[in-house]
Order: C-alpha cells, then structure tokens, then sequence
C-alpha cells in the first residue's frame, strides 16, 4: 500500500506520453521509427518569435513578472484575439500561463468541488478526463458519431445534464478526431449550457489549424451576449499555433472574478510564466501571420495525403477531418484477427512490428481507432503509410 494523496492516485500518466517513451526506449536500442504519435508541430518556431526571445535575455528581462502575465502581454493577447477572432476580452479579464494545459488545469482547480460533473464529449483528449478526477470532479461522457465526423449535436448535450452539471468541456478543432463543430453549432451549445448557469469552457488551441472553414471562437459570441460571457472560458495556447510546444505559453479569457480564482492557484503553484517566453509571445501575437498560414498550407496537403492513404488500406475506414493535425481512423475490422483484440494490443504491435508510433483511441474514450498525427514530413508520412499498408496487408 502506498501512502500518496487520493487526488493522485486517482490519476495516471498521460497515455501520449507514455507512447513517447516506450518509442524512446525502442530508438535507444536503434529501431527506425516514423513517429505519429506526438501532437506537435513539426516546424521550428518562426524566426521573428525566437529572435525576440534572445534580444529579451541580451536586455536583462530576466526576472520574476506579475504570476498573471505582464500587462503588455495581457493587451496584446486580447488585442489579437479581438483581430483574428473578434472576441472583445480585456487584460481583467486575461491571465497568462505555463502552456494552454495550465489555462486548463486552473481553470477545472477553480471551478469544481468533488462529485460535481463535467460534460465530456468522446473522444476527448485525455488531461481533460484527468484534470476533471484529479480535483474530485466526474465525467459525464457524451458520443459523438463516427458517421457523422464526429459532430457534436447540441441534443446529445442537452441529455447529459444533471442537476449536479457544473462544467462543460468543448474542444474543436478536436484532439484526437481533428472534428470541428460548426460555429452554430457551438453558439447553440454556448447558449444551452451558459442558460442553465453551467460553465463552459471552449479549447480552442487548435482554432487556427481548420482546413475547410475560417478560425472561430465562442469569444465572439461572448462579445456581444452577456448571459455567455458571465459563464464562458476561452482557454488558448500558442503551442500549436506558431509551433511553440516547448516554450509553454497559453492563456484564459474569462470573467475577471474567475481570473482572480485562476491567479490565486497560480501565485502559489508557478508564479508567472517564463519571463522572456512572454516576450516571445508578444513578437508571436503582434507580428505577422504569414508562417502561421503557411504551416497550415502544409498541414492540409498532409492531411489529404495521409487520408487518402489510410483510407487505401482494405478495412480501415477514416472519416475526413476538418482540423488540428490528426487522423483518427478504425481499425475495428482487424480487432477480432489473430488473437489482437484491443486497439492497444494492435498499436504495440504496428510499433514493434512495423515501426510506427501512433496512439491507441483507448486513451481517448473508444475501442477501435488509433491517432495519427500527420505534423510529420511528407517523407515520413510516405514511409509511414507504406510500413502500415504492408503490416495491415500480413495480418
Ligand atoms: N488542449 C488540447 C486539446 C491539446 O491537444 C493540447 C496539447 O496537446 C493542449 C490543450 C495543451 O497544449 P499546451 O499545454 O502545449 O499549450
């Protein structure tokens, strides 16, 4: 028996990370991979955001800033929210942290006490089921169709409403299916949840990566209903955005009383993020967009390369995602095949027999699917697909 806390234990490591580093292990022993597992970009940070970045260190911007964010960081976060997304947030209402993971972990610590739900749409991206266990709280999953792409419907909400409901997770573009909900669809849910004095708190770290529609935000909505507003967090990161994973940089937008909630936890867990990260962010958010357009330029050849691919496999079926970097395809047929029988047991086995990483869907919420992320070269994705056509075509 051990003796850690009942919040911890409650817990386990995330299974993306885990697919990480069982990968590592096996390159250490010298095995050639092509990687799918990893939900980053694969591009270097732009050059004007790492620039910054080193002009901050040669001035001396080395030191301790307010927990929250520096007030200049906070206006230009809001300031390109209202221009890309047309929200209208001020700094009050802003608290910068580590990595859009920390927006989202302060924001679920503030707001839930133990046995309150929280609505989880399946699949979800598994720290949100764990962020939600870890501070006392309980999922209530809602599906989504495979048929449809994975689409929301506002009724599927509407049914897992409890009276013991105090949160609402949404997350589009969506990790893992890469699913976006339409921005009616959203405001619907916005208007249904918000209605019922819920809290909603929309995950838009992907929402500059969608390949068949504009970038949307709830903010927008907010901007002009107050009713949402009072019970709406819009969590961001700049992770995914400019290809800066490394550099732990997000944010919330939300009612100032709950920033203040947020900034507490914050004052005594990190205190603020990296200092000269935030200048890097403030070269990221005022300057211009051009590589931001270019990457997804290349995400979307990717994806349709990689769909197309997947989709040439006999048995696999892959719904067409509309945004992030991920492909989420069945592999249900081959489940009942040669003693494979979960979809963890098929990707330990496409790792160490065909030598590619992709996770298994059970981290996700569903029985038959993997993730593949295509933030990988066109090189890789070639060689990858290639690795599963004839792992698929021996089974
Ligand atoms: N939200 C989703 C849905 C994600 O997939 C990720 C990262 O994979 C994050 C939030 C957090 O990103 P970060 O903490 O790097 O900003």
């Amino acid at each position: 028996m051990n003796n850690f806390s009942d919040r911890v234990s409650r817990i386990r490591v995330s299974s993306t990370i885990a697919v990480t580093i069982e990968a590592d292990r096996l390159r250490a022993d010298g095995a050639d991979l092509t990687d799918f597992g990893a939900g980053e970009p694969d591009f270097p940070t732009p050059e004007h955001i790492k620039q910054a970045a080193v002009a901050a260190i040669a001035a001396n911007f080395t030191r301790y800033t307010p927990a929250g964010g520096t007030t200049e960081l906070k206006k230009a976060i809001c300031a390109w929210h209202t221009r890309e997304l047309e929200s209208a947030y001020s700094p009050a209402e802003t608290i910068v942290t580590v990595g859009g993971k920390h927006a989202i972990f302060n924001t679920v610590s503030a707001l839930l006490n133990s046995g309150d739900e929280t609505i989880l749409p399946v699949p979800y991206w598994v720290s949100f089921r764990d962020i939600v266990e870890y501070t006392g709280g309980v999922c209530a999953y809602v599906p989504t169709r495979e048929e449809d792409g994975y689409e929301l419907t506002t009724a599927a909400v509407e049914r897992a409403i409890t009276p013991k409901t105090r949160l609402m997770i949404l997350n589009s573009p969506n990790n893992p299916s890469g699913a976006v909900v339409r921005p009616e669809v959203m405001e619907e849910i916005a208007h249904l949840v918000t209605g019922r004095d819920i809290w909603l708190m929309t995950d838009e770290c992907y929402c500059h990566l969608v390949y068949d529609s504009k970038p949307f935000s709830l903010g927008k909505l907010a901007a002009s209903d107050p009713g949402v507003r009072r019970r709406l967090v819009v969590a961001g990161s700049l992770s995914k955005t400019f290809a800066m994973t490394g550099w732990r940089m997000g944010y919330a937008l939300a009612p100032k009383e709950l920033i203040g909630e947020m900034l507490k936890l914050q004052s005594h867990s990190t205190s603020n993020p990296t200092s000269i990260v935030q200048k890097a962010a403030m070269a990221a958010l005022t300057g211009s967009m051009d590589s931001v357009d270019a990457m997804r330029r290349e995400y979307q050849q990717r994806r349709d390369f990689v769909v197309a691919g997947l989709r040439s496999i006999p048995d696999i079926v892959c719904p067409m995602p509309s945004g992030a970097f991920y492909a989420y395809p069945n592999i249900g047929k081959y489940l009942r095949l040669n003693g494979t029988k979960t979809a963890s047991d098929l990707c330990t086995r496409l790792l160490r027999e065909a030598g590619v990483v992709v996770v298994s869907g059970e981290a996700f919420g569903t029985n038959e699917h993997f993730r593949l992320s295509y933030a990988a070269s066109m090189e890789d994705l070639a060689k990858g697909l290639d690795r599963m056509r004839k792992f698929f075509a021996a089974f």
